[in-house]
């Protein structure tokens, strides 16, 4: 049973779409080869430690920030060539709030962005600000973090954009305004039907919305895959063992994490469960039960993945419809 846990996902018409990105900041790599597809109508979470690489991901997408190699598609237009385009189309939602626009009541900055927004929709901005609670005759540079936070989500979501790019989208957020965030976005998938690509550390507050998974490791995509695929073959097994029991060779391979100790132990495996169960009992354990893995456990199984251990990562995924995902 060789680990062979999907990094691309084949799709038609993907909403963002890259190959081979690289970026150095001087000897510091922050993407090394980055192959990201995200199909459209997909609530993609992108998920990775610290200094992955998902922030230069998400600008050069925006273009924002330039690779140094390889290219990136959104919604069919090329990054580079057409940087204005494409960021018109899309929500973003950055990491940090740009302090440029601090002296700026909170309202004279909606109406700025929303000179730049064709499709600007004042009666949903309207709402959105009063869900969000936004002050806005307040300066937007006199806000506090999570404050500012509820405005860039009105300016992210208020002309109903294709594709959102969310980075952290709920960091500052106190746990009420928290849920009404998650809540906001949930309601515009359903309304829309939008793309978003989510990075966060949090995967938990995403567990119901999100439908796809990329891990980002050292600046690469270290798993890509649907949600159904990732509940099919990434499974928890508790097992009944001898003490000192070590496995089986064919299962050793695909486990992904390893926990418990003594007679009981729990392991993270890849693979098609009757198979593996089947391996497991010739062995000589006695399998307790077999759990799927919410999107946050499958998320912090696959960030633990030793590297190289994914050894036949190339392999691409059928695609699964969203009908079949959601
Ligand atoms: P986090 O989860 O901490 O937000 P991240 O996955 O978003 O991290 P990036 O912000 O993309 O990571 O950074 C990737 C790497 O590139 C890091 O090592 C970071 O220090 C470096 N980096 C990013 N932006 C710059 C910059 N403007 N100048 C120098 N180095 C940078």
């Amino acid at each position: 049973m060789s680990l062979m846990i999907p990094t691309e996902l084949s799709v038609i018409e993907p909403a963002v779409e890259t190959a081979g990105l690289a970026k150095r900041y001087g000897r510091r790599v922050a993407l090394d080869g980055m192959d990201m597809t995200v199909p459209q109508g997909a609530v993609y979470v992108l998920v990775g430690p610290n200094g992955a690489g998902k922030t230069t991901t998400l600008r050069i997408l925006l273009d924002l920030v330039r690779a140094d190699a390889g290219r990136a598609g959104v919604l069919g237009l090329d990054t580079v060539s057409a940087g204005a385009e494409v960021r018109a189309h899309c929500g973003y939602l950055p990491e940090r709030q740009d302090a440029g626009y601090g002296w700026m009541k909170v309202q004279q900055l909606l109406d700025h962005h929303a000179r730049f927004r064709s499709n600007w929709d004042a009666a949903y901005a309207t709402q959105l600000v009063e869900r969000l609670e936004v002050r806005d005759h307040t300066k937007f540079g006199k806000l506090s973090k999570g404050e500012a936070r509820r405005v860039q989500l009105v300016m992210a979501l208020a002309h109903r954009p294709p594709l959102l790019l969310l980075d952290e989208p709920t960091d500052g957020l106190d746990p009420v305004m928290r849920d009404e965030a998650l809540a906001i976005l949930s309601d515009h998938v359903a309304d829309t039907g939008a793309t978003l690509v989510i990075s966060t550390h949090l995967v938990y507050e995403v567990e119901g919305l999100g439908d796809h998974l990329g891990v980002l490791k050292e600046g690469v995509l270290r798993a890509q895959l649907d949600r159904e695929t990732l509940r099919q073959r990434l499974r928890r097994y508790t097992l009944e063992v001898a003490e000192g029991w070590e496995g089986v060779p064919e299962v050793n391979e695909s486990i992904i994490r390893r926990t418990g100790s003594g007679r009981e132990v729990a392991w993270t495996v890849w693979g098609e469960e009757g198979e593996v169960v089947e391996r497991l009992k010739a062995g000589g354990a006695t399998v307790r039960h077999v759990d799927p893995l919410t999107l946050e456990e499958a998320a912090v199984a696959l960030l633990a993945m030793r590297e190289n251990q994914n050894r036949i990562a190339r392999e691409p995924a059928p695609a699964a419809t969203q009908a079949e995902v959601r």
